[in-house]
């Protein structure tokens, strides 16, 4: 037997259906904000993740699939979805457009990681993005539509952490803060670490090296937030006021810098109980300087990225119940015998095209076996269908549930089933 590799999974029916649910919110809350589908490849020249997540991060330095090609080219399964927008971005010269862009992505993503709860090396990230945008009414609106999202999966007491990361030309004085305090904490860093200090020494806030952890917390370590410039500072304080007047629970996070390179001012995380120690459910932030790091057109931009696997993990059971349900057969179609399965298509057609999902169970091996195969199926409603009912065109509607049964007409029948069905299921 070959199994799947390890990292990866397959997603089976019927959690599928779950996966299905979130999706299908997603894609309806992000058209109702205006934003359309994108879809980019899942291999891209290495060079583009190098340039935009940056060649110091974890991720591309130690995480990416990267091989060489037939034809000698070096690429790169994606490991995020924001490096493949911004290049389609600057690729079709969406810019010569004007205005703002708003795009999202379903798909999933590679990372060379060590397994473990909630991490994979195949997972699905389901993001936005907004280009041509560079106002803090922007970051808010997205962190909005997040919300709302998250609000209508049932989702309750979640909170965004936030901070800003300022601008490229604010950093110098903070990083010069940073290695100075380091500096006086002789044989605190590992080699990874102080390699980190030198050549990116945001990375080194979040730094996974356990002797660290207590001192990343410690109130004197400089903080980025102190080093903004009047912009930038003004920019923050008008998010976090319309954050409060939208009611969005957030709270500011000092060391918050995520690990990719390609972030400017706002920065942001929801982590999530129940998910163990990979808690962040999802992340995201403004990144003004990478569309035009990679060609293009000087343009601002702002999304996040939400792991779809843990959002999975931790959906509330309602939800997930809703999901399910709104997959299943509700009616199944019992021939009794061979000879009334022809019948039985027909039948199964009609209710079709009523808009019932409806199960046929053609093996046609008696009522007893037909009940039994729609208990297990979790089917609610079973339509016996033998050589009675061909001659009379009269039909029995067997309630699983409750054992109710009713005689009913062919031309009743459609409503009849839809009659039974519970709202939720009548779909
Ligand atoms: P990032 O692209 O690193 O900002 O990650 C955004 C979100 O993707 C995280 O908050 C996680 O929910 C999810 N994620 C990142 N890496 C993995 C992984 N290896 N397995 C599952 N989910 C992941």
């Amino acid at each position: 037997m070959i199994a799947s590799q390890k990292g990866t999974r397959d997603l089976l029916p019927p959690e599928t259906r779950v996966w299905n649910g979130v999706e299908r919110t997603a894609r309806g809350v992000f058209a109702l904000y205006g934003y359309d589908e994108i879809r980019t490849p899942a291999f891209e020249a290495t060079e583009l993740f190098v340039r935009s997540v940056g060649e110091s991060t974890d991720i591309v330095h130690k995480e990416m699939y990267t091989f060489t090609d037939r034809g000698g080219r070096s690429v790169t399964l994606r490991p995020e979805n924001t490096a493949g927008v911004a290049r389609a971005f600057v690729e079709h010269r969406l810019a010569q457009a004007g205005g703002v862009h708003r795009l999202y992505y379903v798909g999933p993503q590679y990372r060379y990681e060590r397994p473990q709860k909630g991490r994979y090396r195949e997972f699905r990230q389901i993001g936005a993005e907004v280009l041509g945008a560079a106002d803090a009414a922007t970051d808010a609106e997205v962190l909005v539509m997040l919300f709302d999202f998250l609000g209508r999966l049932g989702f309750t007491g979640l909170s965004v952490a936030l901070n800003s990361v300022g601008t490229e030309e604010e950093r110098p004085g903070f990083v010069e803060a940073l290695r100075a305090w380091f500096s006086s904490k002789e044989g605190l860093l590992d080699a990874d670490d102080a390699r980190r200090l030198e050549q990116n020494p945001l990375r080194i806030l979040d730094s996974k090296n356990p002797k660290l952890a207590e001192w990343l917390a410690d109130p004197s370590l400089p903080a980025m937030i102190d080093f903004l410039s009047a912009d930038s500072r003004r920019h923050h304080e008008e998010l976090l006021a319309l954050l409060t007047s939208f009611r969005i629970p957030y709270r500011i996070e000092p060391r918050l810098v995520r690990g990719l390179d390609y972030y400017t001012r706002t920065v942001f995380e929801v982590t999530a109980q129940g998910l163990g120690a990979q808690d962040a459910l999802l992340g995201g932030g403004r990144y003004d300087r990478l569309i035009s790091d990679l060609g293009g057109p000087k343009t601002p931009g702002i999304g996040f990225a939400i792991g779809e696997d843990r959002l999975l993990d931790v959906l509330p059971a309602d939800t997930r119940e809703t999901f399910l349900g709104e997959g299943s057969p509700q009616v199944a179609v019992v021939p009794l015998g061979p000879e009334d399965v022809a019948e039985a298509l027909a039948l199964a057609a009609e209710l079709r095209r009523g808009g019932i999902r409806t199960d046929l169970d053609t093996s046609a091996k008696g009522p007893g076996r037909g009940i039994k195969g729609a208990l297990k199926k979790e089917i609610p409603l079973v339509v016996l269908l033998g050589e009675e009912e061909r001659r009379t065109g009269t039909f029995v509607v067997k309630d699983l549930a409750t054992q109710k049964q009713d005689e009913c007409p062919r031309e009743r029948l459609l409503d009849e089933i839809g009659a039974r069905l519970r709202p939720s299921q009548a779909t």
